[in-house]
């Protein structure tokens, strides 16, 4: 079977390297660096936490992928610190992860089993020992190992179905295929049109700042997510690097809009953001060090959408780097055997086949 993926992100290397497992005839496109669009960056959040039972069960598959990956990268891709979700949401992911299975626990602030960047915060704390940090730099050396001279260094202009099978086309080269996978991030709905499938374009500036940790500071810090409350910021922060406390935040969409340019957005996340550091965060320095831009879908949230047409398959949503592993066996197989995988979450309604 040869099959072309088209975008080695995440998502596109991990399908590479299970199609590669199944000795499929594959050949990953890649327009620029790969994962150096939203796949960039060196660390990211795991948790099996998410307010659906279904997403609380596909990360715990997520979770041991990952450390079968780490068997054969010889390393540890997630650093099991744990995750904490607070806010007055957290009693419904704690619902989610008692219904999937998942074990949990949920603690007040001060609580001696959390260790965050502040004593205090809004609301009750779920503590999913399960989460931690995902070692992008890792991944990426791992990743690009497996895929080899796999990868194909051209941007898609065009997939088209034909009798003799798919037609992608990079600038005068074209190539055909049995079967092409679609996983090219914010370059998804464009491809896609292309052969019928539509998908919301909806984008968003997102950034990510970087603070130094104080000394003192509870160590190993946990990753955190705090739900929004009386004009607080809802956020997800995590240890960057060593002594690097990473925060993002869910910034006014009139700030963070794509009309309004992408210099005006990240200049007023790194504001907020280091406002809100000032205020709550004793532990951390208000002195942005790093940042991390992508675009992202404001509509989407956690959730995994799936979408055929014919020979193309393609897959869609936020959040995927914690399911990457998983995501490389679902669409492997689903590339080889022609099916559409479930799609799980929220989302959904939003991405139509046309
Ligand atoms: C700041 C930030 C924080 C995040 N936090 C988390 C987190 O805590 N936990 C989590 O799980 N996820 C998190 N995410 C989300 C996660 O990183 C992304 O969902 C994931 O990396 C997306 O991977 P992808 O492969 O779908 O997309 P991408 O990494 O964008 O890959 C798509 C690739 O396709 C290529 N491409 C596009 N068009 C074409 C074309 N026409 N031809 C050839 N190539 C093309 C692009 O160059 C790109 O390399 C975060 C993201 C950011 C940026």
């Amino acid at each position: 079977m040869r099959v072309a993926v088209i975008g080695a992100g995440v998502v596109g290397l991990s399908a590479t390297a299970a199609l590669l497992q199944r000795s499929a005839d594959v050949w990953c496109y890649e327009a620029g660096e790969p994962m150096g669009e939203r796949s960039t960056g060196h660390t990211r959040i795991f948790r099996l936490a998410h307010v659906y039972p279904d997403m609380v069960e596909l990360a715990a598959r997520s979770r041991s992928l990952f450390a079968a990956w780490s068997q054969r990268a010889g390393t540890a891709l997630v650093d099991e610190v744990g995750t904490v979700v607070s806010g007055a949401g957290a009693g419904e992911w704690a619902q989610a992860m008692a219904a999937a299975g998942a074990a949990h626990e949920v603690v007040e602030a001060g609580s001696p089993l959390l260790r965050l960047p502040a004593p205090t915060f809004a609301g009750p704390a779920l503590i999913d020992p399960a989460g931690g940090v995902i070692r992008v730099d890792r991944i990426r050396a791992f990743l690009l190992a497996v895929a080899g001279d796999r990868l194909r260094h051209a941007h898609v202009d065009a997939v088209q179905e034909t009798s003799a099978g798919v037609r992608v086309r990079a600038g005068t080269d074209v190539d055909t295929f049995d079967t092409v996978l679609i996983c090219a991030g914010a370059g998804t709905s464009a491809l896609a049109a292309g052969v019928g499938i539509d998908i919301s374009p909806a984008l968003e500036h997102h950034l990510r700042v970087s603070f130094p940790v104080r000394p003192g500071a509870p160590e190993p810090l946990q990753c955190w997510i705090t739900g929004a409350a009386d004009g607080v910021l809802g956020t997800y922060q995590h240890l960057a690097a060593h002594g690097s406390w990473a925060v993002g935040g869910d910034v006014d969409p009139a700030l963070v809009g794509w009309g309004g340019g992408r210099e005006a957005a990240e200049r007023a996340s790194a504001e907020i953001i280091t406002a809100y550091v000032a205020e709550h965060l004793p532990f951390v320095e208000p002195r942005p060090i790093a940042t991390v831009y992508c675009t992202h879908d404001p509509d989407l949230g956690d959730g995994l959408q799936f979408r055929r047409r014919g020979r193309v398959l393609t897959t869609y949503g936020e959040n995927l780097m914690k399911f990457a592993p998983l995501l490389g066996e679902i669409l492997a197989e689903a590339c080889l055997d022609g099916s559409t995988p479930a799609d799980a979450g929220p989302g959904a309604a939003r991405v139509t086949a046309g």
